[in-house]
């Protein structure tokens, strides 16, 4: 069916989560007419907070750091310094091991003290020993053998482990050490250990303004930055509930997307556009790309990355007693009997996510070691997480605090697994698509790193690819 031609913009962007509205937003500093383009009803993708019963909640993302200079940088443009939220200053973290939740130390002081039963003292004593272990990076290492060479066999089980799958929701076996987190790899790489390639760094790093320390959030929650990002778009810039079908390409250079209204598949539109964006998850992407030959092992690769399923379990109630505990949270290494793989304490690092005097946990089961336990009904996966906090932290167990308040959120297509390979992959992939459909390019969470950050960075970075790329071919045809 054609129907008339539609307006021409500059760049048009499949998906308005944190990736492609910060893509939207640095081509409209630019000075570029945008459409961004979003299946669901609402932009935000992934962050999502919602209000219900006095309680806060988040849907996927709780916090984001200091150190997130995309998102502290789409802060100031918007003006939304007021409505950020400073976390608790740093609270107690737990590890889970032996039945019991064990405080990790709050310092180096704290390190060796005769309480801080997380690890054992031989366990400790090999994971100081890390400067003096022999440098042995390699591209294939998964983040398991990384953490066993460098930090011993305990560290790698009880810290790094959870860790990663509190950050992941990933399996440490399959994880690649350059892929997952690229900086700890090449200061191995480089100085031959962790802590040296630390130090070395810091030394040589050029004085920067101050770092905010800490985890923030806004007063109303994460949901706060995509809404306001898309508000501040001229109007008629974001379209929601709006499938992209496919991207098909025009005689005269431009692309034009397929679309169809998300509630009614023979609604269908267009969207013609200089530049594109692909800011959805890398299955979708893989599906709307056309369907030349010479894309082939571009929809390979995209379709080979795994995206781990993961439900979040909120539940809260009154706390008479003060027994909640306090801080950040706990992580639970495999092995230990419990399918939990953490539990958050949100209300007690970030004001007004319960009522006065009440607390919000939320537990996390699922990841890429147990995909199917996110689909547990939800009763079974309250029951679990509940199972884990009071034997973890037996004086909240029983009655010491009320239940009153549950929610389960499910996400199928969660956290992308940074597998051994995965960012070379990746490249490829994204080169050999900018060779053949120049003008398109691929932004999101599997490509750059999976935090908000550094999803907002990736489609910010998106934009200064196409627009360096094409100011080089105005370049070219002038001269
Ligand atoms: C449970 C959980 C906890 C997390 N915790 C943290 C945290 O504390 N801190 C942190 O920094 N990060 C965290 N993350 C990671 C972070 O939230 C995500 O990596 C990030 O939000 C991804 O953003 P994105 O825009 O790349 O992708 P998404 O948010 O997935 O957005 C992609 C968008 O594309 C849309 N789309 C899909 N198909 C189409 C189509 N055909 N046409 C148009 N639109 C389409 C989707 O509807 C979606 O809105 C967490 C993630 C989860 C799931």
């Amino acid at each position: 069916m054609t129907g008339p031609v539609p307006e021409t913009v500059d760049l048009a962007i499949v998906g308005g989560g944190i990736t492609g509205l910060a893509a939207a937003w640095a081509a409209h500093q630019r000075g570029l007419r945008v459409k961004l383009l979003e299946a669901r009803g609402t932009v935000g993708g992934k962050i999502r907070s919602e209000h219900r019963d006095g309680y806060l909640f988040e849907w996927g993302p709780n916090s984001f750091m200091g150190s997130a200079t995309a998102i502290w940088q789409l802060i100031a443009d918007l003006k939304l310094e007021d409505e950020v939220i400073t976390g608790a200053p740093p609270g107690d973290r737990y590890i889970y091991r032996n039945r019991l939740a064990r405080r990790l130390p709050r310092g180096p002081g704290d390190f060796f003290k005769k309480d801080s039963d997380f690890m054992t003292l031989a366990g400790k004593l090999r994971m100081m020993a890390e400067p003096f272990v022999f440098g042995d990076a390699r591209e294939t290492d998964t983040l398991l053998d990384f953490a066993r060479r460098r930090l011993g066999p305990e560290a790698a089980q009880y810290l790094v482990a959870p860790f990663v799958s509190g950050i992941y929701a990933g399996d440490a076996e399959q994880l690649g050490a350059r892929d997952a987190f690229p900086q700890l790899w090449q200061w191995e790489m480089e100085a031959g250990s962790v802590v040296m390639g630390a130090l070395l760094g810091k030394k040589a790093a050029k004085p920067k303004t101050p770092k905010r320390r800490g985890l923030f959030n806004f007063k109303n929650g994460l949901g706060t930055l995509p809404f306001a990002i898309a508000a501040a778009l001229p109007p008629d810039s974001v379209r929601t509930a709006t499938v992209v079908n496919e991207i098909a390409g025009n005689a005269d250079h431009t692309w034009t997307l397929h679309c169809h209204a998300t509630k009614d598949e023979a609604a269908t539109s267009q969207v013609r556009a200089k530049h594109v964006i692909v800011a959805a998850p890398p299955q979708i992407a893989a599906q709307v790309l056309p369907a030349d030959p010479a894309l082939a092992p571009v929809r390979a690769a995209l379709l080979d990355v795994q995206l781990c399923r993961v439900a979040v379990v909120h539940y809260g109630g009154t706390d008479a007693g003060h027994v909640a505990p306090q801080g950040f949270g706990m992580l639970i290494p495999p092995g230990e009997g419990l399918r939990t793989l953490g539990i958050l304490f949100p209300s007690s690092v970030f004001a007004g996510r319960a009522p006065e005097g009440h607390y919000l946990h939320s537990g996390f089961l699922g990841g890429a070691r147990d995909p199917d336990a996110a689909e547990l009904p939800d009763d079974t996966l309250f029951s679990l997480v509940q199972r884990a906090q009071e034997q973890a932290f037996p004086q909240t167990g029983g009655e010491a605090l009320g239940h009153e308040f549950n929610q389960v959120i499910r996400w199928r297509d969660a956290i992308p697994q940074y597998r051994v390979g995965h960012r070379d992959r990746m490249n490829q992939a994204r080169t050999t698509l900018q060779q053949a459909m120049p003008g398109v390019t691929l932004a999101g969470n599997y490509l750059d790193g999976i935090s908000i950050n550094d999803s907002a960075a990736s489609g910010i970075a998106a934009v200064e690819r196409l627009f360096a790329a094409s100011n080089a071919v105005s370049a070219r045809r002038s001269s």
